[in-house]
This record gives C-alpha cells, sequence and structure tokens, in this order.
C-alpha cells in the first residue's frame, strides 16, 4: 500500500517553512502515530527584527513543533546563516546523509525544486541526492514559487489546520508578513481542498515514489 509508511522526515531551510508548506500534514501524521523528524538549518539570526533576541526563533520553532505534536528529541536544529546556503552545499549534504543513516525515513518532504529562494534550493537539490531509498515530497510556499505541480494532495481535518495557524502563530517574530495571516492560511487550504471536493487540504509535488 502507498499509505504504509511511518518514519517521516521533513527539512525546513529556515524555522517555520514546513509549518507553512506541511503543517497540516504533518499534524495529521502525529495523529496517526508516525514519526516525524523535524529539521531546520537555520534560526537565521540576522532576520530577527531589531529588538528582540537573536536566538528567537529557535525558541519559536521548539514552541511550533511541540503544538504539532512532533517529540523535541526530534527536532534538529542547524545554524547555518541565511540567504548563504549555497555556500554550504557539501556541509549541508554531509548532514543529510547522516540523518538519512540515523532516522532511514521511508517519507521525505523538502522544498520545491523551482523555489526561488537560494536556501530552499539548496535544501531541495541535496536533499534529493541524499535520499535515494526514500519517497520525496515537495511542499507548497506560493510567495517562492512560480510554477508548481499539484500532483498529490492531502485532505485535512479541521483540527489539522487548527494546529497548523497554531504553530504559525508561536512565529511572533514573523508575523507581520502577509501570508502568516490566519485568513490567508484558512483560505489556502480551502482552495486545495475545493480541488480534491474536500473541505481543507495540502498539495505537493511528487518527486519519487517507490512502490515497494
Ligand atoms: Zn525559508
Amino acid at each position: 500500500m502507498v499509505h504504509e509508511f511511518t518514519r517521516v522526515l521533513v527539512l525546513a531551510p529556515h524555522t517555520d517553512d514546513v509549518e507553512f508548506g506541511a503543517g497540516g500534514a504533518v499534524a495529521k501524521w502525529v495523529e496517526e502515530g508516525k514519526e516525524v523528524s523535524y529539521v531546520t538549518f537555520s534560526i537565521a539570526e540576522k532576520s530577527v527584527p531589531e529588538g528582540l533576541p537573536k536566538d528567537i526563533l529557535e525558541h519559536e520553532v521548539t514552541a511550533a513543533t511541540r503544538v504539532l505534536g512532533i517529540t523535541q528529541r526530534n527536532l534538529y536544529i542547524y545554524k547555518f546563516e541565511v540567504r548563504k546556503f549555497p555556500q554550504f552545499r557539501q556541509e549541508i549534504l554531509e548532514i543529510l546523509v547522516s540523518l538519512r543513516k540515523q532516522l532511514n525515513p521511508e517519507l521525505v518532504l523538502l522544498p520545491s525544486l523551482a523555489d526561488v529562494h537560494q536556501d530552499h534550493h539548496t535544501i531541495a537539490e541535496e536533499g534529493i541526492r541524499a535520499f535515494k531509498n526514500s519517497n520525496i515530497l515537495c511542499y507548497e510556499l506560493p510567495w517562492n514559487l512560480f510554477n508548481f505541480t499539484t500532483s498529490l494532495f492531502i485532505p485535512l481535518e479541521k483540527q489539522h489546520l487548527e494546529k497548523k495557524i497554531q504553530s504559525i502563530r508561536c512565529y511572533q517574530s514573523q508575523e507581520s508578513r502577509n501570508y502568516a495571516s490566519p485568513e490567508f492560511i484558512d483560505g489556502w487550504a480551502r482552495t486545495r481542498g475545493v480541488q480534491v471536493n474536500t473541505t481543507y487540504a495540502e498539495t505537493f509535488e511528487v518527486v519519487r515514489w517507490i512502490l515497494r
């Protein structure tokens, strides 16, 4: 069965990328008893608004992943400098390879290869190289994508969407962004839901699905 997987690894270039792109799916998988590991590669110390502690995103990602139900021992935080990931490709690849050996995930979530942010693109490319034995889906971040193939949908219940919204709300240092509003997140999930005749959904691009 294509649905039979238990070990999921989600890769967030920066804290909160996964909450936006796949927060509902993660909440659903945790509810179903799957083991979800969350890795972020930057707490974007240089992008924190003036007057706030530089490590605030470390605290916010801890709170946000807790809302989604991710066990804290499954949260991995690396501190690469934001916007400089292309300079650290090899180091990032080596981290991904060691995570593969440690976690052996059946499903890996990445940003899209079409994502225009250089850090997201680096994680997408190195992730595809590192996880050759895993199913790979890319999550949607509409503000960074000019093309995205909606090839897989995950229907969500209201409680999954609520956890997604609540997890995004944990990022108070980032709340001024227009796409962080609950109205937008709700409308986006409803748009994807309408496409598959359900109320709420998230959509993903299939990069690789292995039928064993
Ligand atoms: Zn990001």
